[in-house]
């Protein structure tokens, strides 16, 4: 069987570049190895994440957040098995829905295991073994990626787990140790310790979410820290040993001086993900990779010709928003158009709560690279939307360039940052200027009356503070 173009993985890389490629009127078919569509992100990732961070917000809400409204409650119960069923009730609508666009768009889903033997051929191994070879002009390598493992620290997904273990926990851990601040160890910590674990963070740096603006960074600490957190940064883990309770992590200071002891439950490894290209045979073939990274140029192709990578697999950002990006722009070149992705203009978002979102430039970046820029600022506690909510916690920071006032950054930690970004991506994808969002009209009262008041305060004329 010959198709125009064979997608070798269905996560939101693969399976949104199969639906744009067969709306461009390309045969398409798709290699998933999962006995699901969906990918990571569907069903172990941002989704399933996502079920469970509403959740337990909501039963933080219920135990803490009530009161001041008027409205009594009793202090809520935990049905663990109700709370992993919305989860999986969730992740089961997104995935099924993945099969009926499949299905719509006359994508055809091949199951098992694909490898390339060559240019032009995937084989696929199904779960009985028995190979199919099949044909196509063009092979997408969407393979994505895996949890990256601690050295000589072994994931039982039991006593010491990956995300996905931490996904599906029976009950709360009593203590839980998090290895790594990044998003998913924050947002998985969130989770855990508003339904009652004391949540202990290990990083390697001396700052949590790396790579985001410091001082957003600085004060979501604080705000974390407030709700319990325990932070141990510019700490390494020099070993995790599982004891009769539990495990026990000895952590030891980057800068020297003593190890630490710590004991917990369950410690969480969240120190990162990486490319994951297993059994796809590409030294073989001859496919360059770079840090296990699949080497692709501007228009996604790699060294091998007719054979394309996306999403988690290439350079840039491991985020689904972003591998979609790559499939929908990767199809319209394969259809002779010009697809393309804009790398400076990808929001990211920590779904804890308060939220952060950032797109854009941090100020570290922005100095690094001797730029000189403006910075306007507003806090959430002069908004009276928030105030309403009982949602006060937070600001909204927009960095313009000195000179032209285009939008260089914007950074939002508060309720809603992860919706309210959005204003901030589309005036940047335009080449906005802080002076345009400063002079759009925002409804009353909302929460993103903060963002026009910061874009106003970078020309220093914000009215309600
Ligand atoms: C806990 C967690 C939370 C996350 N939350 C977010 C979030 O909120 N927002 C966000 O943007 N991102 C989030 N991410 C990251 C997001 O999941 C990834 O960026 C995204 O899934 C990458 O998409 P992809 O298509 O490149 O690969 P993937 O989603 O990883 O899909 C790759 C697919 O390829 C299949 N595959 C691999 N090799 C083969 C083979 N040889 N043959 C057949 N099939 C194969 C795999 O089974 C998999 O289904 C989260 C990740 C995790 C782990």
């Amino acid at each position: 069987m010959a198709y125009d173009v064979i997608i070798i993985g269905s996560g939101p890389g693969g399976y949104v570049c199969a639906i744009r490629a067969a709306q461009l009127g390309m045969k398409v078919a798709v290699v998933e190895k999962r006995p699901k569509l969906g990918g990571t992100c569907l069903n172990i990732g941002c989704i399933p994440s996502k079920a469970l961070l509403y959740a337990s917000e909501m039963f933080a809400e219920a135990a803490h957040g009530m009161a001041p409204l008027g409205i009594v409650v009793g202090p809520p119960k935990l049905d663990i098995a109700a709370l992993m069923k919305h989860k999986d009730d969730t992740v089961a609508a997104n995935v099924n829905g993945v099969a009926y666009l499949f299905k719509k768009n006359k994508i055809e889903w091949v199951a098992g295991e694909g490898r390339i033997p060559v240019a032009g051929q995937v084989v696929v191994k199904a779960g009985d073994g028995k190979e199919t070879t099949l044909e196509a002009k063009h092979i997408i390598i969407a393979t994505g990626s895996d949890v990256a493992r601690l050295p000589g620290v072994e994931i039982d997904e039991n006593t010491i787990v990956s995300s996905t273990g931490a996904l599906s926990f029976a009950k709360p851990p009593a203590k839980l140790l998090v290895v790594g601040a990044g998003v998913i160890g924050l947002e998985l910590g969130s989770v855990w310790g508003r339904l009652g674990s004391e949540v202990t963070v290990v990083e390697f740096l001396d700052r949590i979410l790396p790579g985001m603006d410091g001082e957003v960074a600085k004060q979501f600490q604080r705000m974390l820290e407030k709700q319990g957190f325990k932070f141990h940064l510019g700490h390494k883990v020099a070993s995790v040993a599982k004891t009769a309770a539990g495990a026990k992590a000895t952590i030891e200071p980057t800068a020297g001086g003593a190890s630490i002891e710590l004991e917990a439950d369950v410690v969480l490894v969240a120190i990162g993900r990486r490319p994951y290209t297993e059994s796809l045979g590409l030294e073989a073939l001859g496919v360059a990779t770079e840090r296990g990274q699949v080497v692709i140029d501007a228009h996604f192709a790699t060294n091998v010709p007719g054979i394309y990578a996306i999403g988690d697999v290439v350079r840039g950002p491991m985020l689904a928003h972003k591998a979609e990006d790559e499939g929908v722009a990767l199809a319209e070149i394969l259809a002779g158009q010009a697809g393309h992705v804009n790398y400076g203009v990808i929001p990211s978002v920590v779904y804890t709560s308060p939220e952060v979102a950032v797109v854009g430039k941090s100020e570290e970046e922005l100095k690094a690279a001797g730029v000189a820029y403006h910075v306007g600022k507003f806090p959430f506690t002069a908004n009276g939307r928030a105030r309403a909510m009982r949602h006060t916690e937070g600001f909204v920071k927009i960095l313009a360039d000195a000179a032209t006032d285009r939008v260089l950054g914007a950074h939002i930690v508060g309720f809603g940052a992860g919706e309210m970004i959005h204003e901030a991506v589309v005036l940047m994808e335009f080449g906005g200027s802080a002076e345009d969002l400063a002079r759009t009209c925002h409804a009353h009262p909302t929460m993103s009356e903060a963002v026009k008041e910061a874009a106003m305060a970078v020309a220093k004329r914000s009215i309600h503070i």
